[in-house]
């Protein structure tokens, strides 16, 4: 059986204890410092002189900022986490040169990420016990599922997020047995459901969502009706972002377990490439999936197929995949939004989003056959290309089934 060796990162909340809290709540100040004093030397540097500042010169920059003395404090805290930041940025920089990415922006103080990373030589992992350089005792983890056996991490990262939960995300190697399987599944953007499938299956959204959705709709109206700088609208601020937690939280369960079940059962998935169509208003206002959940969806397929030795083909973004009859292939004229099934000439009764994954499916298998042995799969997904061969763009837009 084939293996492959994987990076993988298992994410835990834990409850430090108010030394422990203090420590990060320092570190976190230190890391957002470090990082913005850097961007800022950086962004002189191009801007003044033209010169590309790289990560030896920011660490070089650190050293020299912890000897001067408003600055001291910055040896107060784990170096590891200063250091891990600049590499960070420095990522950011091959990102944007490569123009993978925008350039780079401050960490604000309210709405950036509260973060530190560390390295095996600033924890300790012994016992199943996580201690982390400048502190005594061992981190109170919630171990909500055990790590595999005979794992153990080799950077750690803790983060506190807006609705003020601790957590702490360890990742190690692990090593994945990929058991191949035979099944073929489309899968469509759905319209009524999150997401529909090519075996007839309607996936729809976790239960809680729209109670949670007008939760936040109220907090929100809320938030808004409080006094600027008031206590009121710090606690109307928490509030808004524990819902919003919780629906992010729910909503990331809920597609980790479809994927895994989609990447369990099947061998090759066929799904579409939604970046341009998100332009085309009609269809985007019609869609269940929010372009958030849809790209979120799309990332863990691409990991997890990755992972576990499945193909996962991209339809090209103007595919007609709602108005083609996947029996027969006649193309229908016009497919109105409000048209949830549609009768073919051929006779066959198709309900709209079935019969797009079938679509999706057919095409994505359609292209493999003919693109064998003339390129890697998988390097087309990575540089996000669509497999399937592009029509010309103009003999769809402007139609609102698309
Ligand atoms: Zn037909």
């Amino acid at each position: 059986m084939a293996t492959k060796a994987v990076k993988r990162a298992f994410k835990y909340r834990f409850y430090p204890n108010p030394e422990q809290a203090a420590e990060l709540a320092r570190t976190f100040g230190c890391v957002r410092l470090v990082y913005n004093m850097a961007l800022a030397a950086r962004t002189q540097a191009w801007t003044l002189r033209q010169e590309r500042v790289n990560y030896n010169a920011t660490s070089a920059m650190l050293t020299g900022w912890k000897k001067t003395g408003e600055l001291a404090f910055l040896n107060d805290v784990s170096s590891v986490p200063l250091q891990q930041v600049l590499r960070h940025l420095q990522a950011a920089f091959t990102n944007f040169f490569a123009r993978r990415a925008r350039y780079p922006t401050f960490k604000s103080k309210k709405k950036s990420r509260r973060s530190a990373e560390y390295t095996t030589s600033a924890f300790r992992w012994r016992d199943g016990k996580l201690t982390l350089a400048k502190m005594a005792a061992p981190l109170n983890i919630v171990w909500s599922r055990p790590l595999p056996e005979g794992v153990a991490p080799s950077t750690v990262t803790v983060s506190r997020d807006a609705a003020g939960r601790w957590f702490v995300s360890l990742l190690c190697d692990d090593v994945i047995e990929q058991t191949p399987t035979s099944g073929v599944v489309g899968i469509d953007a759905g319209l009524d459901s999150l997401l529909t499938l090519s075996t007839g299956e309607k996936i729809v959204n976790p239960r809680h969502e729209r109670r949670d959705r007008a939760a936040l709709a109220r907090a929100q109206r809320a938030l808004a009706r409080k006094e600027k700088g008031s206590n009121n609208r710090a606690k109307a601020r928490l509030k808004v972002a524990r819902i919003h937690a919780r629906i992010t939280d729910r909503r990331r369960d809920h597609l980790h377990k479809l994927t895994t079940r989609l990447v369990r059962e099947n061998q090759t998935i066929v799904i579409e490439d939604l970046t341009v169509r998100n332009m085309v208003k009609n269809r985007s206002l019609a869609r269940a999936i929010s372009d958030a959940a849809w790209r979120q969806f799309r990332t863990l397929l691409e990991y997890k197929t990755d992972w576990h030795g499945r193909t996962l083909l991209v339809t090209d973004r103007w595919f007609p995949s709602s108005k083609l009859c996947s029996t027969c292939g006649a193309l229908a004229e016009r497919m109105p939004l409000n048209v949830r099934t549609w009768t073919c000439r051929c006779g066959t009764v198709h309900d709209r989003d079935v019969n797009a994954a079938r679509n999706i499916l057919a095409a994505g298998q359609a292209e493999r056959a003919c693109g064998e042995g003339v390129r890697p799969q998988r390097g087309n997904l990575r540089s996000g290309q669509p497999t399937v061969k592009q029509e010309n763009p103009r003999a769809t837009t402007g139609i609102p089934s698309l």
